[in-house]
């Protein structure tokens, strides 16, 4: 996209997020009625996942030539997911321990509401609350038991794990497997030409997300109470958040994936705000792709892979606002942890954010493993229900940016350039 058409665009997003702002928080129930354009956008950027995540899994790992270089790849990957992910937790802890946002409460005031308390074991039904169950069903899933069921469900581990298979494999029957392969590699091209398209309406469903989700907390009337209630929780997660987003990822940028941080942020813009405002990392994934390669000049090789994979299980945001908000919760009932208990949270908050979908308000629910695995109160979560709608959006933001610098990183060590 020519530079001239992408600054008419960024442009034209950061009016529809200051009009979806205004209109949501100064006349809510507007905000409420345009929020069905907001839906058509989401559903718009869903319907593209799985058309997308199997064709570039696909093209992407037939055009590696040899299959050992997926190891290397693969391996380079879950490192860099992992460590930064770590460092995010860290930066959470230290700042949730410093700032001490929980203060003991009366008895009274932290039991829960019968309402939110329904609401937590609701959304926890069926879901893995250890740790060492989690392990499991991230392994299990791994593994579709029915193509179309994962597909349909948008399941994208499994989905991912299946088309790196068949990728790899079609590379090793001759002819027919190169028939194949061409037919996927129309479906992408056609697939990331109505990603192109949707782009241009994004502006309007950005904005729109936005001001139907600040009409639904009650406009600004509604949403400072909640901000102010929580205020101090909140800011810890916010500021930790700037931190890693606005230093150690742009640093990591620079010096490991040699890139200008201004321009690259540039090229992020549309996908970053439609993180913000989807709330959804799987939903963003196709507006990352795009970005990526045809702004960015990232290989796309390396994107087909580090993108889809990074959407699903990397999640740096994620996993900081879990270590949070769990010292938080533990902070007001009053108990403090220890620096093994504290260790404990920080492992369980990296690996449970790797468990959390890339949709709104997953981390929420994975949250409950860090807060058993140091026997804190489940019910603790309906202490931060409340705000969760908005800190979701700003956690979601951080987990695409450092999706798109794991794929910058990644592509130098990979020599990305020279393999378009
Ligand atoms: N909404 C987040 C995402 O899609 C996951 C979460 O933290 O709830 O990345």
């Amino acid at each position: 996209m020519a530079s001239n058409s992408s600054n008419r665009l960024l442009v034209l997003i950061i009016l529809g997020i200051l009009s979806g702002i205004f209109l949501g928080g100064l006349i809510p129930e507007a905000g409420r009625a345009v929020s069905f354009l907001g839906e058509l956008f989401l559903r718009a950027l869903f319907v593209m996942v799985v058309p997308l995540v199997m064709s570039s899994m696909i093209v992407g790992v037939s055009s590696l030539g040899d299959v050992r270089q997926l190891g290397q790849l693969g391996g380079r990957t879950i490192l860099f997911f992992m460590t930064t992910t770590g460092i995010a937790v860290a930066i959470g802890l230290i700042l949730v321990l410093a700032i001490h946002p929980g203060v003991p409460l009366e008895n009274q005031a932290l039991e829960p509401s019968n309402e939110s308390a329904q609401e937590v074991s609701q959304r926890m039904e069926d879901k893995p609350t250890t740790l060492g169950a989690l392990l499991k069903t991230i392994l299990t899933s791994m593994v579709p038991h029915n193509l179309f069921a994962a597909m349909a469900n948008t399941e994208v581990l499994p989905l991912i794990v299946f088309s790196l298979m068949f990728g790899g494999i079609l590379t090793t029957i001759g002819e027919k497997g190169t028939i194949v392969i061409r037919l996927f590699e129309g479906i992408n091209e056609a697939i990331m030409g109505i990603v192109h398209l949707l782009m241009w309406v994004a502006p309007i469903g950005i904005g729109a997300l936005i001001a139907g989700r600040l009409g639904e907390a009650g406009g600004f009337a509604g949403f400072w109470p909640q901000l102010q209630s929580l205020g101090a929780y909140a800011g810890t997660v916010i500021l930790a958040l700037l931190l890693h987003g606005l230093i150690v990822l742009p640093i990591v940028l620079r010096f490991l994936g040699k890139q200008s941080i201004p321009a690259f942020a540039k090229v992020m813009s549309a996908p970053l705000m439609t993180a913000f405002s989807t709330s959804s990392s799987s939903a963003t994934m196709p507006l990352t792709i795009d970005s990526l390669i045809e702004k960015g000049h990232i290989s796309r090789r390396t994107v087909s892979f580090v993108i889809p994979l990074g959407a699903t299980i990397n999640m740096n945001g994620t996993a900081l606002y879990e270590a949070v908000a769990a010292v938080f919760i533990a902070q007001s009932y009053g108990i403090e942890l220890g620096l093994g208990e504290t260790i404990i949270v920080l492992l369980t908050a990296t690996l449970s954010a790797i468990g959390a979908a890339g949709i709104p308000e997953a981390g929420l629910v994975t949250m409950v493993i860090v807060l058993k695995a140091v026997d804190l109160p489940i019910e603790g979560v309906s202490l931060i229900l409340v705000i969760d709608w908005f800190l979701d959006r700003c956690r979601t933001t951080v987990n695409v940016w450092s999706d798109a610098v794991g794929a910058a990183v990644i592509d130098r060590l990979e020599g990305g350039r020279e393999n378009p």
